[in-house]
Parts: C-alpha cells; structure tokens; sequence
C-alpha cells in the first residue's frame, strides 16, 4: 500500500485536530456504481495503479436498483441496427445531445455489452441460448418508421444489480484498491490542473489526501434534490457539487427526467421494462390514452412524452383514485408466468410499496424524478471540459467524469429508458482507454498542494461545527419541495421565476445550518450537511438555467414557450455558481458532425437533422 500515515494532526480552524494519510495513484475513481466499477476496472487493466473511493458499499451504489436493462443493437430477438440506435437517441435528446458522443454510444454498445457477459453478466436467454432483450420506450425500427425493436438487454428485472456485482468483483481480481465508506469532500486544484481529491475516512475519522495524475468523478445523480425520487438518498450531486465549487461549469442542469411509472406515494420505480413486456396505462375512465397522444409507440413513447400525457389527464380530471390525483398502470392481463420470469423484482416492489398484487390489480403510478442529463461537461473520451463560448471544447487536465455525473452530451434534453447502464459502461471503458493515452506514466506523481487542502478544510471545519438555528433536514426539506413545485414536468415563467427566488433564498440561509453531531466517527449529520451543500448547486443551477431557456425541448416543457426553437436554443447551457450563490450562464455550441462518413456506413446528416418530434 503507498500510504503514509503521518503522524502531524493538523489543526483545523477551530482548533480541533485532523490526522492526514497520504496516498498516491495513477488515477483515484470517486464513486463506484457502474459508470465508476467500469472506469476502474479498465485503468487497472492497463496497469495504471488504481484507487477507488466510495462512501457506500459499492455494491449499493444506485445502479444497483437499475430493473429494466441496458441497450445495445444486438439483434438477438429481430432486426437492429447501431444506426437506428443512434437516430432514436438523437431523436430522444430532443436534437440537443452530441452526435459525435452519441454515435461513439451506438457503435461501442454491442461490444461493450458482450464485453460484459464474458465478465460474467448472468443476461436473461432466449430459448437458443442468446441475450434476451425486451422493448423499450423510445426504441423503435426502421429510424422512428417501424414498431418498437426489441433492444434493451436484461437479467430479469435487476439488470443493474447483476452488472455492478460483476464489475466490483472483476475490479478486485485486478488488484483496484478499494476505499469504501470515505466520503470525498473536495478536488485538489493546482495551478488550474486537478492534481487529487481529499476525503474523510468515515468509519475512523481520518482525512485522507490522494494525490493522483488523474481523477475520475463518477458520483452519479442528483435526484435527492427534489421531494419524490426514484434515486437512492445517496444520490446528492458530490461530483457536481465539487466541480462547482473548483469553479468550473456544470452543463444543461435544467434537463431533470420525470420517470412516468413511480409508485403514487412510495416514489419507488416500476420499471419502463414492465410497458416493454405489454403493460399499458389508463385514466379514470378506464381509457388507454396513450394511443390518442402517440398512436404509433403509444405506451412506449419516450419518458418525457408519457409523463407530460399522465400530468395533462390528471390536469383535466381524468386521475385515477380519491383525489383523482394518479393513473392506473395495468400488467395484470400478462401471463402471471411471465411477471414471475421478467418482472419479479417490481411485483414484490408493487406489493411492499402500493399493496397490490400485479396479477389481479392495477399498479398506482406517478411522474417521478428519475435521472439527471444534465451534469459534469466532457468529450466522449470523458474528459472534462473547462468550457464557455469561446473555449468550447477546452479540456481541463487531471479530471474526467463518466456515468450519471457526467454530461457527454448523449442524453441531451431526454435520456431513452436503458441508455444509461449502457453510457456508464461505454464511457466508463473510454475513459480507461483515453487515461491510458495520455497519463504519462513514468512522470512523478504530484506533490499534495497543502494550501488547497488547507482551503478544503476550513470549508469542512465551518460545516462540522456550524452552529445557527435550522437542523440539515429542516433546509434540505425546503429546497426539495421547491424544486418539486417549480422546476416540474411543466413550467412557466412565473414558477420558474419563483424557483429562482426560493432556492436563492434558501442559499442565503445555509450559513444559519445547524449540525449538532461534532464528531469524525459516522457522524451521518455532517454527511447529510455536506450533501446539502452539493445538492444546493445542483439545484440552483437546474432553475437558473431553466428559467433562462425560452423553449420547450425534451424534459423542459414550457407552457409559455410550447414549442422548440433551434434557432435559438439549439445549445448546451454552462452554468457556475460561486460561494455567495449567484449564479453566470453561458453557451456551447451542440456538435451536429457525425464521426464515420456515410459513404462507410455512417448515418446521413440528413436523416438526423431536426424536426418534429413525434412517437
Ligand atoms: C430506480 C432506478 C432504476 C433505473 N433503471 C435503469 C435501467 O433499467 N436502465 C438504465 O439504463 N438506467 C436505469 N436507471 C438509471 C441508471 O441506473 C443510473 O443513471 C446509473 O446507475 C448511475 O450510475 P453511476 O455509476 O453514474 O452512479 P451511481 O450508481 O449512483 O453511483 C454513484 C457512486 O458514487 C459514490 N459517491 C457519490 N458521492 C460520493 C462522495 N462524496 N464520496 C465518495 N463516493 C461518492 C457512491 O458511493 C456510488 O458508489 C435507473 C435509475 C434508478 C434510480
């Protein structure tokens, strides 16, 4: 182990001391979901001298709850192509993702997948032994022509949970060291390159200092920042949140996926997997209204569509149940042998959760927020960009960001249902591959910069020892309802303007915050104070730049702006926020080029030009 203990406690600002261990690597991954498992287990393939540091178990990182699948064009279960893959998620990001990146998706997923299963993924068959693959919204044949393609690749209905297992236990058979439970509070930043990361060893109170030629943030989603989720609690934003405060940009936080099928109350998530194997959603009367919005994808139109349709029946008083304030999923006209086979996990979810048996009853279902396509700014090797307009592509050394964290940007303004396990492990292995180009290995590694740790400290002194009048859960509760109320599936100028303020207004209050555990050992209040910090910048970002945007595009649905307008909006938002909390916006431009010219196979610029968007 290169770890040095050394034995000077360093003061903290109010006097109490911090025992600093010192560590060096070639690359140091924050986080270990899949995105994180993915990236480690590629750098330590290659022989660069990996660490990976997680405050869960990695195991219980959020993909461990991905149900429905991951999506590749294999062709295990009819026609498929990479290019019909590709034309369905620049069609699902509403025109706002890169098409470079999103080609790089389409073209890498089939080998990533078989990759994968030879790693030891225990994939669902069919009958002659193949990956099973089910259909998923959004994804359909012929470029958006034919039915929906059968291309999303499952183990049951615990895909994610099937894949971080494998990864974790292949990440350790390369010799990954692993550091679980510590919490990484800060980027160490020098001379503008990141040069590490520090973290506070939760179960010994220690603080540890990495020092590392390259960082990856792989820290996933902010979803805990509004009041009903389907996300973990964990998912608080820390990689956006340490970005932010290194003072560099967060990219189209605006773009918040409402996932249509949350359990009415619970928040919890019935997969996409379960309309894929024929389930359908009706209103109070009884009515399939899917089919009048989207006659040909009906049910499995993409997740933005579907939620804005359930909010405009419940809107006009068409709601299922007392307060007519849901919508009904169906799945008990399937061959209970077939829930018991594809969808267990979801029928013991909608037992515990909504207590009802899927194979006699109706599922009570909700619009929930589910995933996050906007986030840390990168290529599609990952790394970070350092962006604004005049520096759009300008690449920021030492620091790259994969999976939910990141923004590359595939995803755009809407992600289609098994497009992300598929992002986290395409781009997870091509930041390995880029790591492995540009890390040179016989350079020293860097010094720890003590005045940056210094400032890193004082930040956490401050918080561990905050004293005002409001408890961590009072403020957090405050930020996350107004997010639910005025950053929702439909918004306007006046709610989004009344965001701003309160979010703003919450900001001003989080030096009152009161922490009322002082010690280093599980002190789960400091954690949660941390994480409302990291939660705070994601949520102020998201309103800011959705009150900017006069458009309405993908998961941003405005109802005084209903239209998209490409001419105008056909571009990345880059938003900083600094200490004080206010708020700078700028633009990128979207990438529109495709990689591999048509005439060797690649897509047609003209087949992926915009237009309307329509299931
Ligand atoms: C219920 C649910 C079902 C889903 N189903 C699907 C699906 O079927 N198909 C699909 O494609 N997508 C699905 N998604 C989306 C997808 O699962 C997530 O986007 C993806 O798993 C995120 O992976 P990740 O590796 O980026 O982050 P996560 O899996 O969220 O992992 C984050 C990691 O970062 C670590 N971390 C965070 N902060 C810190 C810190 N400060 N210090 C140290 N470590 C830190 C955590 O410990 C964790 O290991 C689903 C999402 C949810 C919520």
């Amino acid at each position: 182990m290169a770890e040095t203990r050394n034995n000077v406690e360093k003061p903290g600002v109010t006097g109490s001391a911090y025992t600093y261990v010192d560590h060096k690597f070639d690359v140091v991954v924050v986080g270990a979901g899949g995105a994180g498992l993915r990236a480690t287990l590629g750098m330590a393939e290659q022989g660069l001298k990996t660490a990976c540091i997680t405050k869960v178990f990695p195991t219980r990182s959020h993909t461990v709850a991905a149900q429905g699948g991951i999506a590749a064009s294999l062709q295990n279960m009819g026609p498929d192509n990479w290019q019909w893959h590709l034309y369905d998620t620049v069609k699902g990001s509403d025109w706002l993702g890169d098409v470079d990146a999103m080609e790089y998706l389409a073209r890498e997923a089939p080998a990533a997948v078989y990759e994968l299963e030879h790693y030891g993924v225990p994939f669902s068959r069919t009958e002659d032994g193949r990956i099973y693959q089910r259909p998923f919204g959004g994804h359909m044949q012929n470029f958006g022509d034919g039915p929906p393609v059968q291309r999303t690749c499952a183990a049951a209905d615990r895909t994610g949970h099937a894949i971080l297992h494998t990864l974790y236990g292949q990440s350790v058979k390369n010799n990954a060291q692993f550091f679980i439970e510590y919490f990484a509070l800060d980027l160490i930043m020098t001379d503008g390159v990141c040069t590490g990361v520090v973290a506070w060893n939760l179960d010994d109170g220690t603080i540890h200092r990495f020092a590392a030629k390259m960082v990856v943030l792989a820290t996933g989603g902010y979803g805990r920042s509004y009041f009903s989720a389907t996300s973990a609690h964990t998912c608080t934003g820390d990689g956006n949140g340490m970005v932010a405060r290194a003072g560099l940009p967060l990219q189209d936080m605006e773009f918040v996926q409402f996932h249509p099928t949350g359990i009415y109350g619970a928040g919890c998530l019935i997969t996409e997997g379960a309309r894929g194997e024929g389930g359908y959603l009706v209103n109070s009367e009884g009515e399939r209204f899917m089919e009048r919005y989207a006659p040909s994808a009906k049910d499995l139109a993409s997740r933005d569509v579907v939620s804005r349709c359930m909010t405009m029946e419940i809107r006009e008083g068409r709601g299922v149940g007392k307060n007519k304030d849901h919508i009904f999923l169906h799945l008990d006209h399937l061959d209970p042998a077939v829930l018991h086979e594809r969808l267990p996990g979801i029928s013991e979810s909608a037992k515990i959760f909504a207590g009802v048996d899927v194979t006699r009853e109706p599922i009570p279902v909700l619009p929930t927020v589910h995933y996050n396509m906007g986030g840390i700014p990168t290529n599609y090797w990952g790394e970070v960009l350092n962006a604004d307009h005049d520096n759009p592509e300008r690449i920021q050394p030492g620091l790259m960001a994969v999976g939910e964290a990141g923004c590359a940007s595939v995803h755009g303004a809407n992600r289609l249902g098994s497009n992300s396990l598929i992002d986290l492990v395409v781009f997870g292995r091509a930041a390995a591959i880029r790591a492995g180009q540009v890390i040179d290995r016989e350079a020293p590694i860097p010094e720890v910069n003590e005045q940056a740790v210094d400032k890193i400290m004082e930040r956490f002194d401050r918080i561990r020892h905050a004293d005002g009048s409001q408890p961590t859960a009072e403020l957090r509760e405050k930020m996350q309802r107004a997010m639910q109320e005025d950053a929702a599936v439909f918004r306007t100028q006046e709610t989004l303007e009344q965001g701003c303020k309160r979010i703003s207004a919450i900001w001003s209050e989080l030096p009152d915050i009161k922490v009322h555990d002082r010690s280093m050992i599980w002190n789960s209040d400091l954690v949660e104070t941390l994480e409302l910090e990291n939660l705070m910048a994601c949520a102020i970002t998201t309103v800011y730049g959705a009150e900017a945007r006069k458009e309405s595009r993908g998961a941003h649905a405005r109802e005084d702006f209903d239209s998209r307008d490409d001419v105008n909006w056909r571009k990345h938002t880059l938003s900083w926020v600094d200490e004080a909390g206010n708020v700078k916006l700028d633009y990128r431009p979207v990438h529109t080029e495709t990689m591999l010219p048509e005439s060797e196979g690649g897509i047609s610029l003209a087949k992926i030009a915009p237009k309307a968007r329509v299931y």
